[in-house]
């Protein structure tokens, strides 16, 4: 569930806790959690080691250590990091906790057991996969519109899936990208290649939007989601399709509907997110024909594509 916003958070909030400290003792309740290296290893090797800066890549949480090396966490589904100014009981689901020279401690908590801590050695083995891989920040100026057209013209896949893709653009998760379809007013099984110049555009900035919007409401808190100190954040309430299946759409009043799209539970608006083009790309792509949604066959989007150069 931690998305961008969500592990940008948590990284703010730990980060005046965190910064220039140096780890003290590790202690591992369940190496499951220590992804690399093994736990023992992981125990001896992290003591000493000063935080120098607390960074995020996508979903990941990165920790600049001196003299050497980071430390990279990734909270996967159900991933939490718990800062206390003095050690407390563990909880039920608290899979390790570092120790800091002030006498506080972090914990990761994690019930679902997907998340976990990394420490790359000096080679850079033991890296995360995806993490070298990752797509742009959609925050930051390489997420453009024209990025997402390159990668989309490459891709035959539905728009969800291609937002899931970390490749594409690094952090969205299920709650942000089917806010951004729904603000963009793109159907989650359009198939990406056949968006046009004005929906990606639409689209690159309905990402910026949802993002922005949930960091400023701090994340999401359906259940599990804390900031590192322990708040939930106000996002929940200001989601728009995201887990409103069957409430009206704050835009048409309908229904919001909920189906399976990249294998992913998938809210949307029928009404306000149909298959067939909207009206502002018949506009902007004059000549191009109606024909549009799940079924288009390959040919009408090489059209649609090759149509578009004259209007850039
Ligand atoms: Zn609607």
């Amino acid at each position: 569930v931690p998305e961008l916003p969500e592990v940008e958070t948590i990284r703010v909030s730990l980060a005046p806790h965190l910064d220039g400290r140096q780890f003290g003792g590790v202690e591992v309740w369940d190496p499951v959690a220590v992804r690399y290296p093994d736990a023992e290893t992981f125990a001896a090797a992290l003591p000493g080691r000063r935080i120098v800066r607390l960074g995020r890549r996508g979903k990941y949480l990165l920790v600049a250590l001196a003299p050497a090396g980071r430390l990279i966490l990734h909270l996967r589904m159900s991933g939490r990091l718990y800062w206390r100014d003095r050690p407390c009981t563990p909880e039920r689901h608290s899979r390790l906790r570092l120790h800091l020279d002030d006498g506080s401690c972090l914990d990761f908590i994690d019930m679902r057991r997907l998340g976990g801590v990394y420490l790359p050695d000096a080679q850079g083995r033991g890296e995360p996969q995806g993490l070298s891989g990752l797509g742009p920040e959609p925050l930051s100026r390489r997420f453009t519109p024209a990025h997402l057209g390159r990668e989309a013209r490459r891709r035959r896949t539905t728009v969800k899936a291609f937002l899931l893709d970390q490749r594409v653009v690094a952090g969205l998760g299920n709650i942000y990208v089917d806010e951004a379809l729904f603000r963009a007013r793109l159907h989650p099984t359009r198939p990406v290649s056949g968006l046009t110049d004005a929906e990606l555009e639409r689209l690159a900035r309905a990402i910026r939007a949802v993002l922005r919007d949930g960091l400023t409401m701090r994340g999401v808190s359906f259940s599990l989601y804390r900031d590192g100190l322990g708040r939930r954040g106000q996002m929940t309430d200001h989601l728009r399709v995201y887990g409103r299946a069957g409430a009206p759409c704050v835009a048409c009043g309908g229904p919001v509907h909920r189906t399976r799209v990249a294998g992913r539970g998938t809210s949307f608006c029928p009404a306000c997110q149909a298959p067939p083009t909207p009206d502002a790309d018949a506009d902007a792509a004059p000549g191009m024909g109606t024909s549009r949604g799940g079924g288009i066959g390959r040919d009408v989007h090489r059209a649609r594509l090759s149509g578009r150069g004259g209007r850039a």
